[in-house]
């Protein structure tokens, strides 16, 4: 409401201004400062420029008295900011001191996480104007002859072997040929460097395997993913001791060994820093001789490949209480590597992950003793275990979720689009209603983001990047995307969906979805606590120079740096205001593109969003502090809004990187407009939450002059979409071009395809029935096959047609039915012999 009624004062004061004599002078005059701060000077020029044309509107516009007076005395302070030791004196040190109590303390782990990982495109969205050249300049993800031979060899082969009724309703398990196929053929081993036996895999064909997979079997994937995330191999390539990378890295690259990783516990889920599992320093005896280790108890769950696990990387906190390495008795968090067998250790119970079987359980230990040698880099990393998980976490969390949630989604799209093609009620196929249109038009568009996030960001960390703020932004939004394709593709599948059996081709990949929202960060806590919390300190381009010289020891260095980044940052601030305001009442129309064409204008809303947002940045913490931190709901809403102008970003990037594909446009326009719409609505919800509301007020006006005038995706254009993809487009390939779709009597994938293509190839078969045959009141049957009988013996068919039309519909309902079972197959066959646990001890 305050917004709009200082967008009106605005208005009419200019429209007032410009009957008054002089008036269109001074809104020359404003236009050239507000021109000047768009243009984001630096202050001496902006100073410099400022008074040449305060000189020049006094002359020629003659402003009035009070104006006058003020624009002077605002020439006066700008020349004695410049001065910088006054204003080191006058404004800095005062406002440093200030700061510092303000700023909220920072545990050591806050400080490490903080750090890890690099500011890549994310950084350039903080700044209100990001430099697109930084992103289109990047090469596009490839994969190399040796990548492209192994996705279609070995992981062609894998996906045909893999039965997932088989997996998890009849064995629980994946079957022995295939772990065995899996450990020999280097699944395992996609990360370790080729010197070790390993692959040595790009991170982009990395994520090309575990999408492959993902279209097939989630417990395959999900089984594939844990050894080349974050776990010993990682670990041991990054900060392993050269006798442990020696010993232990070609031993999992040949599969001898099957790691897992567990950091988790019954008390530690999220906040896994306060794990409570202790290591303590002491002395023991190792295989007969007494050396100095650790004494470990823990108690871990939810560990993925624990059950079957012959090496666990373990993550617990080391105390030294006897000083027998130093002077510290809390060392902090430090991973070792345990080998199963090791006495005191149990392990081998599972768990049971939603009906996807994967291999997931916990692990205790009891009074463990192992070498210091075993800590990961050897006793020199003890305490460095947390700085080592979050500096890795940058690259595993760009890929594991998010590729194997893509390759699920494609396999969506390409069941849902021919599915709903080739099921007909109320005599059309059910992908031309609009109800369902709009479904699959969604699965599209977001199907479309997750692998352009995917694959850009793959290709960025290929590049050289371990861009953190983007992982945590992929793991969410990514999965969640994953969330809604797999809704969507249940809706428009019906009964479908729902009947178990080796039929069914979606109800498994539902049912994996809240794991993969679950793990390596659950989203809850990645959309409230980390994009945001994380990013704003560590994209933000002065946020952290601030944060730094204010506690720099040397207190006389820490001003120098405190006062230029804080007057760079005052610059910034006011320029984000007066940018966002411009492309607001503008519509952001004459910002600057680097493309021409149809997707100029995204990239245009982008830059308008990314100054809009940088302002309220920058106003929020200026106002709120630390407490932004504890309002989740502001700092999750703008997190939202970075992720939003991140994605849109990916996807103009990944259409670039396909060559431009002019098909792919409404799928392209479908996902940017979706976006950036949301962008435009959480802003909309940060402004309406902001606890201060002359404050929020002021920025609505900068940020929504115009208001909320973005819109969403059309009805006409999700129709656009939808078509895409229930028809054998270019368009639809490119959604199939990484999933398993070979055509063979187990895959879904290859068989809706070849319906699908049917479908078309006879469309004019059943129109001519209909109109030679039902509406001439020859054909009167019901069903296809009665109708086909029928037109046969009226002529209206031959016996080829005929014999065509009859194959294709024994495949549709081939695809169609559901399984059914004798009552007894569908009792659980394993009797436990006695419960483990009570329900509720
Ligand atoms: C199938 C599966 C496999 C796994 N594999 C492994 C593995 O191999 N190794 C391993 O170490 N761990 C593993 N995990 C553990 C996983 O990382 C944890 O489940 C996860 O960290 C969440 O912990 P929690 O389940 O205890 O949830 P809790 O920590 O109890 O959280 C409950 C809910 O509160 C939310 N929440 C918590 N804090 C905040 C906050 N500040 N703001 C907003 N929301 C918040 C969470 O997002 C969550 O939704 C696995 C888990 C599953 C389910």
């Amino acid at each position: 409401m305050l917004g709009a009624v200082v967008s009106l004062i605005v208005v009419v004061a200019a429209a007032y201004a410009v009957t008054q004599v002089g008036g269109v002078i001074t809104l020359l005059f404003i236009a050239a400062v507000l021109f000047l701060a768009y243009r984001r000077l630096s202050l001496l020029a902006f100073t410099v420029t400022f008074t040449v044309l305060f000189a020049a509107y006094t002359w020629l516009g003659a402003p009035a008295g009070v104006w006058k007076g003020f624009l002077g005395v605002l020439v006066a302070l700008l020349w004695l900011l410049n001065v910088r030791p006054l204003r080191k004196a006058v404004i800095t040190r005062p406002f440093m001191k200030a700061y510092l109590r303000l700023l909220p303390r920072m545990s050591q782990t806050e400080k490490e996480a903080l750090e890890a990982g690099t500011v890549w495109w994310d950084g350039e969205l903080f700044t209100g104007a990001p430099k697109w050249e930084k992103l289109l300049a990047a090469r596009p993800p490839r994969l190399s002859a040796s990548e492209q031979a192994f996705l279609d060899g070995p992981c062609e082969e894998l996906c045909g072997m893999l039965d997932d009724w088989n997996i998890t309703h009849e064995r629980a398990d994946l079957p022995p040929q295939v772990w065995e196929f899996l450990k020999t053929r280097g699944f395992f081993a996609m990360i370790i460097p080729k010197k070790y036996g390993g692959l040595e895999f790009s991170a982009y064909a990395h994520s090309c395997v575990l999408a492959k997979i993902a279209s097939r079997s989630g417990t395959a994937s999900s089984t594939v993913a844990v050894p080349n995330s974050l776990g010993p191999a990682e670990l041991l390539n990054h900060y392993g001791t050269e006798e442990q990378k020696d010993y232990y890295l070609p031993r999992l690259a040949r599969g001898e060994e099957v790691p897992c990783f567990a950091l988790t516990g019954p008390r530690a889920g999220s906040d896994a820093a306060s794990i409570p599992d202790t290591g303590i320093v002491s002395r023991g005896v190792w295989q007969g001789r007494e050396v100095l280790g650790l004494r470990l108890n823990f108690s871990k769950r939810y560990i993925t490949l624990a059950p079957v696990a012959t090496v666990i990387g373990l993550a617990f906190r080391m105390f030294d209480p006897d000083r027998l390495l130093g002077d510290k008795a809390d060392l902090g968090i430090t991973c070792a590597l345990i080998p199963r067998n090791t006495p005191g250790v149990s392990i081998g119970r599972r768990h049971f992950p939603l009906n996807v079987p994967f291999q997931n359980g916990p692990i205790q230990g009891k009074d463990v003793f192992v070498p210091l040698d075993f800590i990961i880099g050897g006793p020199a990393m003890a305490g460095s275990g947390w700085r080592m998980l979050v500096e890795q976490l940058s690259v595993g969390r760009c890929i594991s979720l998010p590729s194997s949630a893509t390759g699920a989604a494609q396999a969506g799209v390409w069941a849902t689009g021919a599915y709903a093609r080739l099921r007909t009620q109320f005599n059309m196929p059910v992908s031309r209603f609009e109800g369902v249109e709009s479904l699959i038009a969604r699965m599209a568009g977001l199907t479309y983001t997750m692998d352009a996030a995917r694959s850009v960001t793959a290709g960025a960390i290929d590049g050289g990047e371990r861009p953190s703020v983007p992982s945590a932004m992929l793991k969410y939004h990514v999965t969640e995307m994953g969330r809604q394709v797999a809704n969507d593709a249940m809706d428009v599948h019906g009964g479908k969906g729902i009947m178990l059996g080796p039929r069914n081709y979606l109800a498994r990949g539902y049912e994996l979805v809240p794991v993969s929202i679950t793990v390596e960060g659950a989203n809850l806590l990645t959309r409230n606590l980390i994009i945001f919390g994380q990013g704003a300190i560590r994209c933000h381009p002065f946020v952290l120079r601030e944060m730094t010289a204010a506690r720099n020891p040397d207190r006389s260095a820490g001003v120098d740096d405190f006062d230029r980044a804080l007057f760079a940052h005052v610059g910034f601030t006011i320029s984000n205001a007066v940018r966002s305001f411009i492309m607001a009442l503008t519509h952001a129309r004459f910002t600057r593109a680097p493309v021409q064409g149809a997707t100029a204008r995204y990239y245009q809303h982008v830059v308008r969003f990314s100054a809009s947002f940088a302002f309220a940045v920058d106003v929020a913490m200026l106002s709120l502090g630390g407490y932004l931190k504890k309002k989740e709901g502001l700092s999750a809403r703008l997190g939202d809004v970075l992720s939003c102008m991140y994605l849109a970003s990916m996807v103009l990037k990944h259409h670039e990187n396909q060559g431009r594909q002019e098909l792919d446009l409404p799928i392209v326009e479908w996902a940017c407009r979706t976006l950036l719409y949301h962008a435009q609505e959480q802003l909309h919800g940060f402004l309406r939450n902001f606890p201060n509301r002359l404050l929020a007020g002021v920025m609505r006006a900068l940020i929504f002059p115009r208001g909320r005038i973005y819109s969403a995706p059309g009805d006409r254009l999700g129709r656009k979409v939808a078509e895409l993809v229930t028809t054998p487009t270019e368009a639809r390939e490119r959604f199939g071009q990484l999933i398993y779709r070979t055509l063979h009597a187990d895959n879904p994938l290859g068989l809706l395809q070849e319906a699908l293509l049917l479908a078309v190839q006879l469309e004019p078969l059943e129109k001519r029935i209909r109109v030679e045959g039902v509406n001439t009141g020859k054909v009167t049957a019901l069903d296809l096959p009665g109708r086909i009988q029928q037109a046969l013996a009226a002529g209206i068919l031959s016996e080829t047609e005929a014999a065509a039309l009859r194959d294709y519909d024994r495949k549709v309902m081939d695809l169609i039915n559901v399984d059914d079972f004798e009552p007894q197959e569908l009792a659980a066959q394993a009797q436990p012999a006695a419960r483990s646990s009570a329900k509720f001890a």
